[in-house]
């Protein structure tokens, strides 16, 4: 399995020079990460899931507010969800908070709250996919698994010329092979760290600092002065733009919101109820239609707040706010798993997707 890559063709006595080359390097030039300075197999559990499609500069303050309110897995564990998504709240894929707290309360009670370092049990645990085992396990532990994220894929792609594309999941297991050879597994925690470094600082997807890459006495693509054609990548397709529309309702001093089922996207968040506005509707007939379809109120629609454009990862959403008054009925509820009438200032107490986070500065100069 190990030499089934056809391009990779460098001899035995080549990678030693890359991994030692690489090593130094990462030595002299890695930045100052507040995760880089712990042994705490949690805390790196927590970086790395946060790090995962999200750049460092943005996952830094969260980081280091996440750990002041959970500074340990039982702190994580035993805490409410909606707290551990507040201050998950604007990182995204909300999924990862919910799995690390269900894999943190599984370690508690599976594994007396310490992180398992065999791979099978760890591997086990959930939100634990392929990357997020292996940084967490080499890093922590010095398992010798190669991490493969973004980064080390288009320096694989440019080290060795791998042609197929890397956004596409058939191909991992290629980029898989080729990290694993070259990988140092007496070191694993600094070469791992060393290859996504490397990924972010030199081997950047536009202008690659190639002359200062320790890599490139080694690069085919560099010797071969093609590194515009790495990485290759499959065209997606354009993101989707949906026309949604929701309402503030207004009962007294209160406002309604609605909490999302605990699985799926944006999972266990709360927000203005609302919907997708259908063909030939109007945003303000979908305001009320949504609002009696989800907690069979209804409203009389009073003016409109504000429009917010938000864009997720694989579609965008135009949403049509309005303020609305409570008329009639009792709340029943049809999709949302939960509900709560609050007043303005206790907003920040619940975590909210983006875009309704957009709403909320319109609705100060709202008077009911
Ligand atoms: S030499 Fe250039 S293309 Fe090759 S790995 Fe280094 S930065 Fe990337």
């Amino acid at each position: 399995m190990k030499n089934s890559i056809p391009t990779f063709d460098l001899d035995k006595n080549t990678l030693p020079r890359m991994r030692q080359k690489l090593l130094k390097w990462y030595d002299q030039n890695q930045r100052d990460l507040p995760w880089r300075t712990t042994t705490d197999p949690y805390h790196i559990w927590v970086s790395e899931v946060m790090l995962q499609q999200t750049q460092v500069d943005t996952v830094i303050p969260y980081y280091k507010r996440f750990l002041k309110r959970f500074p340990s897995l039982k702190t994580l564990a035993d805490a409410d969800l909606n707290d551990a998504l507040k201050v998950w709240e604007g990182l995204g894929y909300y999924a990862r908070a919910r799995n690390l707290k269900k894999a943190a309360a599984a370690v508690l009670n599976d594994y007396q709250g310490q992180v398992p370092e065999n791979e099978d049990s760890f591997r086990d645990l959930p939100g634990v996919g392929d990357y997020i085992c292996a940084a967490v396990l080499s890093i922590a532990f010095y398992k010798p698994l190669a991490v493969v994220d973004g980064n080390v894929k288009r320096v694989l792609a440019r080290l060795i010329l791998i042609d197929k594309p890397v956004n596409n999941s058939k191909n991992h297991s290629t980029f898989s092979e080729a990290a694993d050879l070259l990988l140092a597994r007496r070191k694993p925690h600094l070469f791992n760290q060393a290859m996504m470094e490397l990924g972010a600082l030199i081997c950047r997807p536009r202008n690659p600092d190639c002359k200062n890459c320790p890599f490139k006495q080694f690069c085919k693509a560099y010797l071969e002065n093609r590194v515009e054609e790495f990485p290759k990548r499959i065209k997606t397709k354009k993101v989707p733009t949906y026309h949604i529309s929701a309402g503030v309702v207004f009962k007294k001093d209160k406002i309604l919101i609605t909490r999302r089922k605990p699985e799926g996207f944006l999972g266990g968040l709360w927000e203005f109820p609302g919907g997708k506005v259908q063909k030939r509707e109007k945003p303000e007939e979908t305001c009320k239609r949504e609002i009696r379809e989800e907690v069979n109120l209804g409203i009389e629609i009073i003016e409109h707040l504000t429009t917010v454009k938000h864009a997720y990862t694989h579609f965008k959403i135009i949403m049509d706010v309005f303020v609305c008054d409570y008329v009639k009925g009792r709340i029943k509820l049809n999709g949302p798993d939960d509900f709560r009438w609050i007043n303005l200032k206790q907003t920040k107490n619940y975590p909210f997707p983006k875009a309704n986070l957009k709403v909320l500065p319109f609705l100060k100069n709202v008077i009911r």
